[in-house]
């Protein structure tokens, strides 16, 4: 079965071709994204009018160049999966009108897809996935949650942030340096030449039990650090680096103890921050202390991505699950732990 995904929660439009009948990363076909965070940045973020207007701009335009590249015809698609919510409604919209007209005029299945299901499964795009149970650490611009995964379908919430998300952590930490939106690559790519130690913070929430985050605090502590220093090149990196490190500790630290609480030895991670390399490295040393796995997905695919979509929609779709026949209707906030099981 070849599945077409589209991705438009937000502002990347995303396009894929994910063919079931192929194994690991062969199987798609063909993937695009078209970001718009040059259209956003001159205003420090998305503005939901203006991202909504582009997909509309962009998502056909996307298609046809994903399949060109495919190399398949249109009348080759078999089902046709889009992200139904979380994210804006507008630009959610956009994607569920196409999709669904597509699905339509093509008479396949359409399934509506939720964003935070098709991160989490991004990292099962392997030729070796991982099975459940296991445990997902959801890290992007908009959640962090860790989440227990008894079957595909199947989340119970373990933990999850109480204020800003690690993605918007990086974000906003990277704007009180000066750096452009969306600055977590950025200030990622910064720490890289900071001096480790030099910069010392907290690690939020880790001196007390419990599975939730909180990262607002240590932006707090950063603008102070980045108010009272030289604000020099080095000293920028040094703090990026004490930044990161501070996170992904944090992160790490709690990673463990969801593995321990749900008493298995695999995690999955997924969403941007997902792409961090030092994250990856520390969650990987962790892994293999603990004789366990840890399993990503390709740094492109940690981001927003019509694949993820694709795959998602085709694990439902091959479940027998399918939207067709509901009303075209997107769910902007949507529980994850009300979905049904495949
Ligand atoms: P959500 O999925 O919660 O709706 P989103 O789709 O906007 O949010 P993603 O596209 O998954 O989020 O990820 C974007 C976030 O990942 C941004 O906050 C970005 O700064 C962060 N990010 C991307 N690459 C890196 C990196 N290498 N290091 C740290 N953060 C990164
Ligand atoms: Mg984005
Ligand atoms: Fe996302």
């Amino acid at each position: 079965m070849k599945v077409l995904g589209i991705e438009s929660s937000c502002d990347e439009t995303g396009v894929a071709v994910y063919d079931t009948a192929l194994n690991g990363p062969d199987a798609l076909r063909a993937h695009a994204v078209y970001s718009q965070i040059a259209l956003h940045a001159q205003y420090g973020g998305v503005v939901p009018e203006l991202a909504s207007r582009d997909h509309v701009r962009k998502t056909l335009p996307l298609i046809r160049q994903t399949l060109a590249e495919a190399g398949i015809g249109v009348d080759e698609i078999d089902a046709v999966a889009y992200t139904a919510g979380p994210g804006l409604v507008g630009a959610l919209m956009v994607g569920a009108g196409v999709a669904r007209s597509m699905a339509w005029a093509l008479d396949v299945p359409a399934i509506g897809v939720h964003h935070m299901e098709g991160h989490l499964l991004a990292p099962l795009m392997d030729v070796d996935p991982p099975e459940p149970p296991f445990v997902a650490l959801l890290v992007s611009g908009g959640h962090t949650q860790l989440v227990a995964v008894d079957r595909i379908g199947q989340y119970r919430l373990l933990g999850e942030t109480l204020d800003d998300a690690a993605g918007e952590a990086f974000d906003k930490t990277a704007k009180l340096m000066g750096l452009p939106y969306p600055g977590g690559p950025q200030l990622a790519k910064l720490a890289e030449n900071g001096t480790p130690g030099a910069f010392k913070f907290a690690r939020p929430m880790t001196d007390r039990p419990g599975l939730d985050f909180s990262f607002s605090g240590l932006k707090t502590q950063v603008l102070l650090a980045w108010r009272a220093s030289d604000q020099s090149e080095q000293t920028m990196a040094d703090i990026a680096r004490g930044f990161e490190d501070a996170v992904v500790e944090t992160l790490a630290i709690k990673c463990g103890r969801a593995l321990d609480e749900a008493g298995c030895d695999t995690l999955i991670v997924a969403g941007g921050v997902g792409a961090n390399k030092r994250l990856r490295a520390r969650l990987q040393e962790m892994a293999h202390k603990r004789g366990g796995r840890v399993c990503f997905p390709p740094p492109a695919l940690c981001t927003d991505n019509g694949a993820m979509i694709a795959f998602a929609g085709a694990l439902r779709l091959q479940a027998g699950q399918r939207n067709d026949n509901d009303a075209i209707a997107v769910t902007p906030r949507w529980d994850m732990a009300t979905l049904p099981a495949v």
